[in-house]
This record gives C-alpha cells, structure tokens and sequence, in this order.
C-alpha cells in the first residue's frame, strides 16, 4: 500500500467538489465524516489451541439516500483511514449511479493468505457477532471486497441468520447463487467498466477493436477485464502487472495461458522469459488504454501522471489517483474513467441482489447484463455532460453528481 493517506485523499476530492457546488458549510460539515465508526476486538480460536485476537472495523458514512452499502477487506495493513476513505467512495459510488443505497465499509486486520479455512470461518462469524446489531438488509448491507468472497459472505449471512432465528439472506450481497446470489456478480465490476469504457472510446473516437491495453493488477476485477476487454471489443491487452512486476509484449498477451502461469506461480513475472518491468514503467507504455486494477491507493501520483501516453484511464480499483495526478492528466488530455463511476458495477448487481432477495424472484443472466448496461451508460453519459457543463474533469464531475443527490437527500430529509 502506497504512503498517501487514502482517507485526507477523498477529503480533498470533497472539499474541491464543495466549492464548484457552493455547498454551504454545515452541509460540507455532514459530508467532510464518516456518521458512524465501529471498532470491535473478535478473538479467535486458531488451529494450534492459541486465541489470537483481531482488529475489525465497520465505518457507516452517510445514509441520506438508503441503508449503508460496501464490501468488507481482509488485510494486513488495513487502517481505518483506508476504511474511511473505502466508506466515503462507497457514497459516492452509490449515489452516482442512483441507487437507493448510502455508503459503508468494513474490514478486519488479518493475513487470510497465512490462516486455514477453520480459522477464517471462525473469524467471519466473529465479525458478524460482534457487529451484527449495526447490520441488517435494511440498516448497512456487507459484500465481497479485497480477500473475502462468496463462501465469507455465506458463513457471514449463516451467522446472522442464526442470531435472529430466521433466514436472513438480504443481510449482505455477493452470496454464492445456491443462498441468494445474483447471476452476473461475479464479473459485474469489469463488465461495468468496460460498458463505460465503450462509451468513452464514442466520445474520443477511440477505435477499440484497434485499441491496445495495458492492465494494472491482475487480481480479480483485473483479470476479468483483461478477458472481457478482447472478449466484447476485441482490444489487445500487452501488458499486466501484479504486485511483483509487470510483463509487456507488444503483440499481445494470451491472457488464459497467463493466468495458468500466475496460477502455478503465484505471480505474471516470469511469464514467457519476458522482462519484469516495474508499475511505472508499465504505467508509461505506449498504449491506448490503462485499466488501473490494483489495490494501490494513490499510485498515479504528480511523478507518475506525466509519462503516461494512454488516451483513457479506467479506474477498476478505488483510489488509484492523487489529486495532483489528476490535475496533470487533465491538462494533458487524458481520460479518466473515476474510480466511483468506474467500478460501480459491483455494487449495481449488489444492488440487483438486494431486490432479488426481497422479491424471492431471481433474474437470469441476460437480465442482470441488460440492467447493468443501462444504469452505467446513463451515469456515464450523466458525469459527461457534467464535466461539459462545468468545465470540470471527469472525477470532479462524477462527485458533482453524486454529492448533489446525497445533499438533496439530506435537505429534504431536514438534516441541514
Ligand atoms: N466491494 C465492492 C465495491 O467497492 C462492492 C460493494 C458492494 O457490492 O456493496 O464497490
């Protein structure tokens, strides 16, 4: 994780975006902090007879609009400012694409790479027993994140079904589909972006099927996208990195036979005896499009924004730009796909999910795309023409849009 602190990052980011509203200052107060900030102490019963305890967070941001929606990390060095910072992106990502939700975050201090299965299920029903008043499918909503997925989320919901004597499927999202799932959650955030991908590449006359790639972080969203960006556009992906390196090759990468080799050895770096290239330097290649999918708040810093050459930048992860980065990129002419647009695809079909669990009606796949296609080309083109009208960047325009809900939200509701 890089030095910035992620958290005075997304501050800045409001505070700019106050300003071009003229938002007044009990308003910018409400929004400047999370509205709740939960710490819990979960000990658990590790394999070798030890208790070990461990750290767990759940920031509630703002609920203006809906209950509290984001995913729950498992890191090593996770900080609650990244959770806060997490938990804030979360409003804003919910509001800019109109979904009736507010924003939470949640995570927990813990290597899951070093623990057994025993012991992470052990640590999940923790959590859950430690929080699970502050939770339900109409108070704060969990999901998948860095390190946790479907199987976290069933033994999570198991939990908290049990603890109220009833199936309690709704409590969070990204389930596997045998207990509530939605089709189509599992790649929803690649695919996401990429639909906003397509509508940048109208914008900029970008032709895709010749547009080269370059893939920053080959973890989840990031290989997805990788497969999905030649799959629907037939782009041709060149270069990805993970957290040892990256690999170039300017014909064109197969993505599958690299997969199978970060698969047998953990990492793409060695990949056909290519050369390993830093981030940087990836983040430098003469390529059409950057997807920046790594978990590297604040990477596309004032030293990095210059070198880039790529037309477009499709924010998948969260944070990956300072705001001295994206001043550069701007006047450089850079498209930036901001992270809370970008990556909005997730929570969408969490959203999606939500419905489905209430109605006991569940969608098929072609509905969940069709859905998912609609509400990010609409927010898409939404953030456009504000950053037309304004004279604003795209990240400045996206959070135009969104804090302008979420302040008429809270007006009507008579908070300010
Ligand atoms: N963790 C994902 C995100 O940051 C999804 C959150 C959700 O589905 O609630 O957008």
């Amino acid at each position: 994780m890089s030095k910035v602190n992620p958290f005075e990052m997304a501050q800045q980011q409001l505070l700019d975006c106050a300003k071009i509203l003229k938002l007044d200052q009990g308003v910018v107060d409400i929004l400047m902090q999370p509205q709740r900030q939960i710490q819990v102490s979960i000990p658990v019963k590790m394999d070798d007879g030890t208790t070990r305890v461990f750290q767990g967070f759940r920031v509630q941001y703002n609920n203006a609009l809906g209950p509290y929606k984001g995913g729950i990390r498992y890191h090593p060095e996770e900080t609650i400012d990244t959770v806060r910072a997490l938990s804030a992106w979360m409003t804003w990502k919910c509001a800019v694409l109109n979904l009736p939700l507010g924003g939470g975050k949640g995570g927990i201090i813990c290597n899951p790479k070093e623990m057994s299965k025993g012991e992470l299920e052990r640590l999940s029903r923790g959590y859950i027993r430690a929080l699970w008043k502050n939770l339900g499918p109409d108070t704060d909503v969990p999901a998948p994140d860095v390190y946790t997925d479907g199987q976290i989320m069933a033994w999570m919901m198991d939990e908290y079904s049990v603890i109220n004597g009833k199936n309690q499927f709704g409590l969070l999202t990204g389930k596997p589909l045998i207990v509530g799932g939605s089709l189509g959650r599992g790649d929803a955030t690649a695919k996401g972006g990429l639909f906003t991908l397509r509508e940048a590449a109208k914008e900029l006359n970008l032709d895709l099927k010749k547009a080269t790639v370059a893939i920053l972080g080959f973890g989840n969203a990031g290989s997805f996208a990788a497969t999905l960006v030649q799959k629907m556009f037939g782009s041709k992906v060149v270069a990805v990195t993970d957290s040892k390196g990256g690999i170039y090759d300017a014909n064109g990468l197969d993505i599958a036979a690299v997969s199978a080799h970060k698969k047998e050895t953990k990492s793409v770096v060695g990949y056909k005896g290519l050369k390993t290239l830093t981030n940087n330097e990836v983040m430098a290649l003469p390529v059409d499009i950057i997807i920046a999918a790594a978990p590297d708040e604040g990477a596309i810093n004032e030293k990095v924004a210059p070198t880039v050459k790529a037309k477009v930048i499709c924010e998948l992860a969260n944070g990956p730009t300072t705001p001295e980065g994206d001043a550069i990129l701007y006047k450089n002419g850079v498209h930036v796909i901001p992270d809370f647009l970008c990556n909005a695809g997730g929570v969408t079909v969490s959203y999606y999910e939500m419905v489905q669990n209430m109605y006991m009606h569940y969608w098929t796949l072609d509905d969940v795309y069709a859905k998912l296609d609609a509400a990010m080309t609409q927010s898409y083109h939404n953030v456009l023409k504000a950053s037309k009208e304004y004279k604003i960047n795209m990240r400045q325009a996206a959070y135009v849009v969104a804090v302008a809900r979420v302040v008429e939200g809270m007006k009507i509701r008579g908070w300010v």
